[in-house]
């Protein structure tokens, strides 16, 4: 027996056309393209629902945790959720719902690079593969998965690395969970780290800033003035910052602003190693948390999450540093 997929669209490149004068925007015909790809019917029992359809940097975080629920709603009546999104903001999308989501169901993200009026599109072969996956009795329990370029990630690890290529995203320094070929899905590895934050609603008050040589404090200012909640900061290496923010970051920390440092690296974690002032361990010692192996845009979410969740920024602090690879 075929299994139920439910396909959530969202809008994004796959749903797009380019239009004379113009350049590749929305069209309204993506879904009725699905409901009758004849080689969705072979692979599922196929429902098309429409979302949205916007281009992805116009989502939000409070319309990616409204997506998630309707997600954990919609699948009670399917075996699977694929959910079709622009590239641009699928990581953070994918990512979000990977922590919220309550279901263990497989709920599969995809994308294409290439528009519908492209040659080699490769959205219709994202679906296929994205289907395939989700209607696979080994992708329960797997956590949010993204499936690009016959490829299956982890919401948590994978990230766009190229504007245009078809194979733009990558798990850097982990590798995908495995891959859609003709024949069957391939898994050929696991990925041992999950965590939820289960929450009925997010607080989007958090600021993600990016360190760079010769920064001087005025985002941190802006952030504390505005009264944010918390501050992700994209450090250097290991989690370095130069000694001159540390008055800075004690400040948003005496203001109650739980500060995360993230890395602005590609790959590895962020390490209480560097004793220098404003070095990693230095920073730890002020209260600034690590962000482990998680990217800032991710941490970013995860703040919001948490601070949907509880109040008290020391709660949320406990959270966040014990969690954290
Ligand atoms: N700008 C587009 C979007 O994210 C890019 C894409 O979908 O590939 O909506």
């Amino acid at each position: 027996m075929n299994a139920k997929i439910l396909i959530i669209l969202t809008g994004g490149t796959i749903a797009m056309k380019t239009a004379p004068q113009l350049g590749i925007v929305p069209t309204s015909e993506f879904a009725d393209f699905l409901r009758s790809f004849p080689q969705l019917k072979d692979v599922a029992d196929v429902d098309v629902m429409e979302y949205s359809n916007i281009p992805s940097p116009y989502m939000t975080p409070q319309m990616m945790f409204d997506l998630a629920k309707t997600i954990d709603r919609q699948i009670l009546e399917y075996d699977g959720v694929v959910c079709t999104h622009g590239t641009d903001t699928v990581e953070e999308t994918a990512f979000l719902c990977d922590l919220v989501l309550t279901t263990r169901k497989p709920v599969v993200f995809t994308a294409a690079m290439r528009s519908g009026s492209d040659l080699g599109l490769d959205g219709p072969r994202n679906i296929i593969g994205s289907v395939r996956v989700a209607s696979n009795p080994e992708s329960y329990d797997k956590g949010v998965l993204v499936v690009m370029n016959d490829e299956i990630h982890t919401a948590r690890d994978v990230t766009k690395t190229d504007t245009g290529k078809v194979d733009a995203f990558q798990s850097l320094g982990y590798g995908p969970l495995g891959y859609v070929d003709p024949d069957r899905i391939v898994y050929h590895r696991s990925t041992l780290y999950r965590e939820n934050v289960w929450t009925d609603k997010l607080d989007t008050n958090i600021d993600l800033i990016k360190a760079c040589a010769g920064m001087d404090g005025r985002y941190i200012h802006c952030s504390i003035a505005h009264g944010t909640k918390g501050i992700v900061i994209e450090a250097f290496g290991r989690g370095n910052l130069p000694s001159y923010l540390v008055p800075d970051i004690i400040t948003a920390i005496q203001n109650k602003i739980v500060v995360v440092i993230c890395t602005r690296a590609y790959t590895g974690r962020v390490l209480d190693e560097y004793g220098y002032e404003g070095g990693g361990r230095h920073l730890q010692s002020t209260g600034a948390i690590s962000g482990g192996d998680l990217r800032g845009i991710k941490a970013r979410l995860k703040l919001m999450a948490l601070f949907g969740k509880y109040h008290d920024p020391n709660e949320v602090r406990k959270f966040f540093a014990g969690s954290m690879q």
